[in-house]
């Protein structure tokens, strides 16, 4: 078995019918980056940098610590990209309540829906920039990219280019080395998903969070027990924004991958490559499990599978045939 799995690692991820596949990992510390190499991802496609954040104590990491963190993970990764997520800290990941701000949260009714993410780094001006300070700098080291997390508005999207712009402003009057960085967009709130066309134009790539975009879609708290059998991504309402986010972005040429939980499933493997899916980014101990599962697919016969869908005008009925459908492929 762990021949087979190491086999597998240097096994190209590509489809039965040639098309190549970017596996990315998910990683959570600087640490991570080694069960990513060793899974055989090209990359890190999500660093959820809240979690440097997180059992602190209340006092935060400073500029240069997370620049040391940054640039162990891109050194780490020896040249392949690094998509550093800026913190998306609040609701089901809070900081330590003696961490300042946020402990305003516990008066709030519904957090998930508060100032998390980055609304929360547009609230905290000074701690936003300390971040993509350190991350550009990282930058200079390898290739980087910068991923927003829970974007909806425009106000933030201009909110988020200024910072940045600003950020590096402040480095170059310091006289510090800085790089050049991607610049993404999580898609993980509906409003963001639908409007895709308005922040088309102000980002580089994008990433769908299927975790949070189920949990709004639905009003399905994704922490809460009670009602977590109806957390649900095979939703009509969930599938057709993921497929029509994906479609949107290859049709402008943007990169798109997905980085929630689905993205790791191999369940959900031939699905997301019928809707035009060429980039996964999943914890390391997943990546074997869709690598195996792509290495079977046929993306052409998916491709026309999803393109007799089309003419259904009833997602409900359509994405069950396409559930049924799935096995011929596998
Ligand atoms: C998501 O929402 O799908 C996601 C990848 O981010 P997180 O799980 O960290 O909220
Ligand atoms: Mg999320």
């Amino acid at each position: 078995e762990r021949d087979r799995l190491k086999r597998l690692r240097y096994k190209p991820a590509v489809t039965l019918d040639g098309q190549p596949i970017e596996l990315l990992a998910n990683i959570e510390l600087p640490r991570d980056a080694e069960a990513a190499l060793e899974a055989g991802a090209v990359g890190v496609g999500l660093f959820r940098s809240e979690f440097l954040f997180m059992n602190r104590n209340g006092e935060l990491p400073d500029e240069d610590e997370q620049y040391q963190a940054y640039r162990s993970v891109v050194e780490a990764m020896k040249g392949l990209p690094v998509t550093i997520r800026t913190i998306d800290i609040g609701a089901d990941k809070p900081l330590d309540r003696a961490s300042g701000p946020e402990s305003r949260h516990d008066a709030v009714l519904n957090p998930a829906l508060g100032l998390r993410a980055i609304r929360w780094s547009l609230a905290e001006p000074d701690m936003f920039l300390k971040q993509l300070r350190a991350i550009l700098r990282a930058a200079a080291c390898g290739k980087v990219r910068i991923l927003i997390p829970m974007l909806a508005q425009r106000s933030e999207i201009h909110a988020v280019r200024e910072a940045l712009a600003t950020a590096r402003q402040q480095l170059d009057a310091q006289g510090v080395a800085h790089g050049p960085v991607e610049l993404g967009a999580m898609i993980e709130v509906p409003a963001a998903a639908i409007s895709l066309s308005m922040l088309m134009p102000h980002f580089d790539f994008f990433s769908i969070g299927t975790n949070d975009l189920i949990q709004y879609t639905l009003a399905i708290d994704r922490a809460d027990e009670q009602v977590a059998a109806l957390y649900d991504g095979w939703h009509p309402a969930v599938l057709s924004l993921i497929s029509s986010v994906i479609r949107q972005c290859n049709d402008a040429g943007k990169s798109v991958s997905v980085c929630g939980e689905m993205a790791g499933d191999p369940a959900c493997t031939e699905l997301l490559l019928a809707m035009g899916l060429r980039a996964f980014s999943m914890q390391p101990a997943q990546l074997p499990a869709v690598k195996q599962r792509l290495l079977r697919a046929d993306t052409s016969r998916l491709d026309d599978l999803l393109q007799s869908l089309e003419g259904e005008d009833d997602p409900a009925r359509a994405w069950p045939v396409l559930l049924r459908t799935r096995a011929v492929a596998a």
